[in-house]
């Protein structure tokens, strides 16, 4: 199976609809054209439109307007766009009301909206059937898909690895009265087919779970084909240099399109994040008698997680799993604080510009 040909790409295929049309009208009659947005990096996007793949930036008078993220295009955005078909690219005017949005709002004293995912239909809610299934973080991705907007369906994986799966679906079912749920497993291709009629009329379908839970494997298999084949595109950075990023909105080549941004497995780690003591209870217990209050638990001296790990009551498995959903918290937060300052200077580039014109205009 080959990547779907864009050039043959109607935008009903993208997840068009009544809505979206209803919405783009007024646009329309000026003469602007439609597109979908499959990539978002630092204010540049990449869009399938019915003239293909387009790279495109946001027009500055829509830049410079926008209040916060939310005013600006994100993946799985419809926008309104003026093709420069010459140059292959595109320039946004703006973005189409959104049927649904996933976002989070950032900590601290950074009140900015970061969306991670607009106009999904439905949202996969995956936990994996041989981990404790833990009901309560169900129930806070639940809380999370109703507020987006989105619809949500359950999916428990691995049923290859559990011997009650009814007895887990039944316990799941009790804190999620009257959404679907659906028991699979990736790897022995169990229960597939019904995930993939939710793709059906070009749907628009996301995935949340913890890491681990087989989110990537479960997308491979609805693809049909190895999706990081299927998603990569090459193409030459602002300094020539070749390199690969990957689509997040993908076209599934029998129909409908996946949504698998960084920014929603963020979201579920985000949500994780106060979880992690919770899921973590046992090595939590360890780690409140390390010496140091901000042990690693790497090779400090006196930690109590290190010698537990030693005397074999904590698994290494385990050990491994919390120290990597720690370095990616860890990771996120960096590039929070990193997201944080640049909106900042960006603020005050926007204040200075400005200032800049009204003192022009007074002393002309
Ligand atoms: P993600 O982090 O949610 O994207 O999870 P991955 O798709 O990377 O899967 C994590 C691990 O679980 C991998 O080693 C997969 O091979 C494994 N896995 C995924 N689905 C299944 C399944 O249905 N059964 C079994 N036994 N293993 C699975
Ligand atoms: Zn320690």
């Amino acid at each position: 199976m080959k990547f779907v040909n864009m050039q043959d790409i109607l935008l009903e295929k993208l997840g068009w609809n009544a809505f979206f049309e209803a919405n783009f009208f007024p646009y329309k009659e000026k003469g602007f054209a439609a597109g979908r947005v499959a990539i978002e990096h630092r204010k540049a996007y990449r869009l399938y439109t019915e003239l293909g793949e387009l790279s495109a930036e946001a027009a500055g008078k829509m830049f410079y307007e926008a209040c916060g993220a939310e005013d600006l295009p994100a993946v799985g955005d419809w926008v309104v766009i003026r093709p420069l078909l010459d140059e292959k690219k595109a320039v946004i005017h703006a973005v189409l009301p959104r049927k649904s949005k996933f976002s989070r709002k950032a900590a601290g004293d950074n009140t900015d909206e970061q969306i991670v995912a607009t106009n999904v239909d439905t949202v996969f809610l995956v936990s994996s059937l041989n981990q404790d299934l833990n009901l309560r973080r169900i129930e806070r991705y639940l809380t999370l898909a109703w507020e987006s907007g989105a619809t949500p369906v359950i999916v428990l994986n691995k049923t290859d690895l559990c011997d009650n799966v009814e007895e887990c679906r039944d316990a799941v079912e009790s804190v999620a009265l009257g959404v679907a749920i659906h028991t699979v497993s990736a790897v022995a291709e169990e229960g597939m087919a019904e995930l993939a009629t939710y793709l059906q009329n070009n749907s628009t379908v996301a995935f949340l779970g913890s890491s681990g839970v087989g989110k990537s494997s479960l997308i491979n298999k609805l693809l049909g084909e190895e999706y990081f084949k299927i998603g990569e595109i090459r193409e030459a950075d602002d300094r020539g240099r070749h390199i690969t990023t990957h689509r997040e909105l993908v076209l599934v080549p029998s129909g409908g399109l996946v949504i698998d941004t960084p920014g929603m497995r963020e979201l579920q780690l985000w949500e994780g994040a106060e979880g992690l003591q919770e899921v973590f209870e046992d090595i939590e217990r360890f780690a409140a008698d390390c010496r140091f209050n901000d042990c690693q638990h790497e090779s400090e001296p006196g930690c109590a997680v290190l010698a537990a790990l030693e005397k074999g009551e904590i698994s290494s498995e385990r050990y491994g799993h919390y120290k990597k959903l720690q370095k990616e918290l860890a990771f996120l937060h960096r590039k929070q604080d990193q997201h944080a300052q640049l909106e900042e200077k960006r603020k005050w580039k926007a204040i200075h510009r400005s200032v800049r014109k009204q003192l022009k205009q007074k002393y002309k």
